[in-house]
């Protein structure tokens, strides 16, 4: 069934030119993202759809660019795909949500507990209406909140930012209760991003009110640059391998390779990790029935008696398989295990490995249903 898709690897969350606090060109960020060794990048614009009005979407080498956008009311931001015009912010989240959808699109809750810090006035945007219906899934792990969580003094700042990957916890425990209890009631998709907006540092230095502290030398530093945050947070797609090309894509392909990401992702078959702790390709979360597998990470599949739940690590990890977000089964695993399902349930995987003397998040995969 494997053999059906393949793999693909990029980063979700990205602020361009066309945001009012980023500054990027699209082409500077594919080609951050070609040297960082992506397939694609999700562009993801505050209320607004400018990069693909203005004809951006496409392959730049190697880089699949598609563009999404943001809807930034002051808190509920939901990432948005799919889209061919813009969905206004106002009407409250359910509306928000009920417009991508009227427009053939889909959306994910972003940063929902979002934590923010009081450097940064603003930047608390939690979502706040657990009663909404209707979106495809949620930002699970997002690099610059979980960063921002560290982040809460100068002191802090001084600290992390000469070691942002001291910072990264994974991620927050109230966005994975919540992605279990909602996967309890049907497919809700966990995805990785990275709010990726390579903020200038002398204008953050102004804006912040900190006076004109930037030293010399620095007054073009860029606050975690793309090639930098590309390395951070990833999240692995399965697309239809036939409308992923090989080589040296044409740009009449780069529409159905957009429409196979799409799939991919609203079908749950993704998972996301945190790459400086090793590349997770080919993680693999899988149901089997009598020894061949009955679909990949994402599916849905009827529980029977017997049926087996696999998975396939790229490294030897720590892993913990959770049932409808309690732990079954726990333990060190070097590349492969298989798990009988004792039960109907949502079931996901999580590996984590040792750096420094504790275990540390490194990725995760979507639910498989069982039903
Ligand atoms: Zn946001
Ligand atoms: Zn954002």
């Amino acid at each position: 069934m494997g053999s059906l898709f393949r793999e693909v690897k990029g980063c979700i969350h990205i602020h361009s030119e066309y945001s009012p606090d980023a500054w990027a060109p699209v082409e500077h960020i594919a080609a951050a993202a070609a040297e960082a060794g992506l397939d694609f990048v999700l562009l993801t614009d505050h209320d607004t759809l400018g990069a693909l009005e203005a004809g951006k979407e496409g392959w730049y080498g190697p880089v699949l660019v598609a563009a999404g956008m943001e809807v930034t009311p002051p808190v509920n931001h939901y990432l948005a795909f799919g889209l061919r015009e813009v969905v206004p912010k106002t009407g409250g989240p359910q509306a928000v949500i009920d417009a991508v959808r009227a427009r053939g699109g889909f959306g994910f809750l972003a940063h929902p507990f979002s934590p923010g810090t009081p450097l940064v006035p603003g930047s608390r945007a939690p979502w706040t209406d657990w009663s909404v219906r209707g979106f495809c899934g949620l930002e699970v792990w997002t690099f610059m909140d979980d960063f921002m969580d560290q982040v809460q003094t100068l002191a802090d700042a001084a600290r992390y930012f000469q070691e942002p990957d001291a910072a990264i916890g994974g991620p927050f425990p109230q966005t994975l209760e919540t992605w279990d209890r909602l996967s309890r009631a049907g497919r809700v998709v966990g995805v990785g991003g990275l709010d990726a907006h390579a903020f200038r540092l002398a204008e953050q230095v102004g804006r912040l009110g900190l006076g004109h502290a930037v030293p010399p030398g620095y007054e073009a530093a860029v606050i975690f640059p793309y090639r930098q945050m590309f390395q951070t947070i990833r999240t692995r797609v399965l697309v239809d391998a036939g409308a992923w090309p090989s080589t040296d894509p044409g740009p009449g392909s780069a529409r159905a390779a957009i429409d196979a990401l799409y799939a991919g992702l609203r079908a749950g078959r993704c998972t996301f990790g945190y790459f400086p702790l090793g590349d997770f390709a080919g993680l693999a979360w899988e149901p089997v029935a009598e020894g061949e597998p009955c679909g990949v990470v994402g599916a849905e599949a009827s529980y029977r008696p017997g049926l087996v739940l696999r998975a396939r690590v790229p490294a030897p990890c720590h892993v913990r398989v959770l049932r409808d977000g309690n732990p079954v089964y726990e333990g060190r695993i070097s590349a492969g295990a298989e798990w009988p399902a004792p039960g109907p349930g949502a079931y996901r995987l999580e590996c984590h490995v040792p750096h420094e003397g504790r275990l540390r998040p490194w990725a995760f995969t979507n639910h498989v249903y069982l039903r």
